[in-house]
């Protein structure tokens, strides 16, 4: 999303030539390297994001280069789309996609904030957490499933005629993209759960927890994609799978 961004709203409002563009996405995950290359990921031609690192590749060329990170100048980021909100922060999380979404659907639905930004159901290390939540007058029934085998267990429990799950956040690696593929190889639990807490830490501290406040989102929305689910947004925004083999379990 952020790579389509940069080539499309980020360029047109700085003047640039996407194709004079190189993007470069850190993440935690080696399937976005797959995901760069999908063809489904290039505008008229010229991919999203040009090269994917992971953060254990980041790491490697930190320490190649001895960069010092403890006596490195902060610095704000670049202008538009430089502001984030904790809610896009704890993605990162399983149950933080959840969570950020349900802040956003409250405010939607109630047409007020939540007062405290915690939802507790869908926090924590279990591979799955289901809650029951009401808002307004809407009885919502969400899921986290963190891990493809508890993702299968629930998809066959829904096939088999469960109703009452209306939202279901799946992440493929247990614990979400804090334990991801492109993280440090072989981390114990102990720090799993530590980059959990500090993703949380990080959400209690910040002033901006709901995406649907944070000033870049309101800016791209009134400035560029209309509305959320606009013409443009589908076309820069989302995307869609085929099925390519199957797979025997
Ligand atoms: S959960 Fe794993 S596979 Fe999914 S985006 Fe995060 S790191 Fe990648």
């Amino acid at each position: 999303m952020m790579g389509a961004m940069i080539k499309s709203f980020y360029a047109e409002t700085e003047n640039l030539k996407p194709e004079n563009i190189f993007s470069v996405s850190i993440m935690p995950c080696t399937a976005k390297k797959f995901e760069q290359q999908r063809d489904e990921m290039t505008q008229k031609g010229i991919a999203d994001v040009d090269a994917v690192l992971t953060t254990r590749e980041l790491a490697k060329l930190i320490r190649l280069f001895n960069i010092d990170m403890d006596n490195l100048e902060p610095e704000l980021a670049d202008s538009p789309l430089g502001t984030r909100s904790s809610a896009g922060k704890i993605f990162g999380t399983s149950g933080g996609v959840m969570e950020a979404a349900l802040r956003t659907t409250y405010a939607k639905i109630t047409g007020k904030e939540m007062k405290k930004f915690k939802i507790h159901e869908v926090r924590g290390h279990k591979g799955r957490k289901e809650a029951n939540l009401k808002i307004g007058e809407i009885n919502l029934g969400v899921a986290v499933v963190s891990g493809l085998k508890e993702a299968e267990t629930l998809l066959q429990e829904i096939r088999e005629g469960r109703d009452d799950i209306h939202f279901i956040e799946v992440m493929a690696c247990p614990g979400g993209c804090i334990a991801g593929g492109g993280q440090p190889i072989n981390s114990k639990p102990k720090a799993i759960k530590s980059r959990m807490k500090s993703l949380y830490e990080i959400d209690e501290k910040e002033s901006i927890k709901v995406s649907h406040r944070n000033p870049s989102i309101i800016e791209i929305y009134q400035q560029y994609l209309g509305k959320p689910l606009s013409a443009k947004s589908h076309e820069l925004l989302h995307t869609t799978y085929t099925k390519r083999y199957n797979i025997l379990l």
